[in-house]
């Protein structure tokens, strides 16, 4: 069977970062009036010469996003379950390396967490934890399943990568979607930024979402930590995957998120900073190449930000997040893996949408329509 490492190893990093970067005005133009945008379209939508047209794709992207979407926007909030991590990652505040408190919530305390949050409303929940196999594996998943499920009836997670069992038995547990963020494409730079732990090994992640394809998940999440390298070729990879994904598991849904590299203890700098502006053109890109795919906007942006950027290709956003685990109801001071931007509740991200004409969406599966 086929995986994207064969792919992965047929591109080289340097020959695609310099196409991107010697695209010319023809080729946007081109990518903008195509009826079947193809990689190579995203890839002049992505580079420098597009930034020339943001306010055309601006108006391509939102086109797009209401014909298929409507005006909706998919709620979600974060559940950090765990810190602790077995890994070294030089960008993350849960690193082994960063001696801080570690926290995993117990039953008790992931159901008071689990109130809380349901109370604001919320019926799609995102579960997140370090990777960290004793503590938190898929026994203690498994477990959390149990005592979160009668609140949720989308679960999300986003976990160390799992084996295809796992990800069988997860499914069978109430699993809707796994977000799995390949960090970077280079593997070069990824063996940098990954020098301890089983994140080492960059195959075992990258063949993740194939492991996800074959178990039959519901939807698959990817991304790039923009910033660890080049951000328009870790994206135009990412669209790669995507591309192969969709084509390989067609049954699967597929989601995107941005997240920007955030101040977060014992974090390094980015290599390459990408602005507000680079975000936007990139939101646009993804939606003007891509009229399925969900686009997801966490709270990592500042909301000055995301009242302008949800109406240009956004699906689905988080509110009032906290990134450490506890952080809603049990351990506000337990530490967060990168600090929030956007800390507006709930309800004022739905009075944001009202007021823009959008419709908040709490609820738009059930795992009952499954078994119809
Ligand atoms: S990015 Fe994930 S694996 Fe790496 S240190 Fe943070 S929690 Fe652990």
């Amino acid at each position: 069977m086929s995986n994207f490492n064969q792919i992965l190893d047929n591109h080289d990093w340097d020959a695609v970062k310099e196409s991107i970067y010697t695209k010319t005005g023809a080729d946007v133009l081109r990518a903008l009036h195509s009826s079947t945008p193809d990689i190579n379209d995203f890839a002049a939508l992505i580079s420098p010469a597009a930034s020339g047209f943001l306010e055309e794709m601006a108006q391509i992207a939102h086109t797009k996003t209401i014909k298929r979407f409507g005006r909706t926007m998919q709620m979600f909030a974060p559940m950090y379950l765990s810190n602790e991590c077995q890994n070294i990652c030089t960008y993350c505040g849960f690193s082994l390396d960063n001696k801080i408190a570690r926290l995993t919530l117990n039953p008790k305390q992931i159901k008071a967490e689990c109130e809380t949050l349901s109370a604001q409303g919320f019926d799609h929940i995102l579960l997140v934890t370090g990777e960290a196999n004793k503590t938190v594996g898929v026994a203690y998943f498994k477990k959390a399943l149990k005592i979160i499920r009668p609140y949720f009836s989308n679960i999300s997670i986003e976990v160390q990568p799992l084996n295809f069992e796992d990800y069988k038995e997860l499914i069978n547990e109430g699993v809707s979607s796994v977000l799995v963020y390949q960090e970077t494409y280079n593997r070069t730079a990824y063996t940098e930024y990954h020098p301890k732990g089983k994140k080492r090994n960059f195959d075992y992640r990258l063949e993740t979402p194939d492991r996800l394809g074959q178990a039959g998940i519901k939807k698959i999440g990817l991304g790039a930590l923009l910033g660890l390298d080049d951000w328009r070729t870790d994206s135009f990879f990412t669209a790669l995957h995507l591309d192969y994904l969709e084509k390989q598991y067609w049954r699967s849904k597929y989601s995107i998120s941005f997240p920007r590299l955030r101040p977060a203890e014992g974090l390094i700098e980015p290599k390459m900073a990408m602005t507000e502006r680079d975000l936007v053109q990139l939101i646009c890109a993804y939606r003007i190449f891509n009229e399925e795919v969900e686009l997801s906007l966490s709270t990592r942006e500042s909301a000055h930000f995301r009242n302008h950027a949800f109406k240009l290709g956004i699906t689905s956003m988080s509110a009032g997040s906290k990134t450490n685990p506890g952080g809603y109801q049990v351990d506000d001071k337990s530490l967060e893996q990168f600090e929030t931007s956007d800390e507006r509740s709930a309800s004022q991200i739905v009075e944001l949408l009202k007021t823009n004409g959008y419709e908040a969406v709490w609820k738009d599966w059930d795992a009952v329509f499954d078994m119809v």
